[in-house]
């Protein structure tokens, strides 16, 4: 057990997208830690799920914002 504590991944309340910060590095919009569902967008075009959440670019998402 590591006693150093790993930033919790957040998700933006806007476009879904994963980070660290309070704010989304993509689009600006507020970030909050309750979100469910990882998903990892590799192929925008190919993708359901990016269609789906509306996503435009590739990158690591949430599925959900509770
Ligand atoms: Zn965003």
């Amino acid at each position: 057990m590591s006693p150093r504590k790993r930033k919790p991944l957040r998700a933006c309340k806007r476009c879904h997208f994963l980070t660290t910060e309070e704010r989304c590095p993509r689009c600006g919009g507020e970030t909050t830690d309750s979100w469910e569902g990882y998903v990892a967008i590799l192929k925008v075009e190919q993708s359901d799920v990016a269609k789906a959440l509306g996503i435009e670019e590739e990158g690591e998402y949430a599925l959900q914002i509770l």
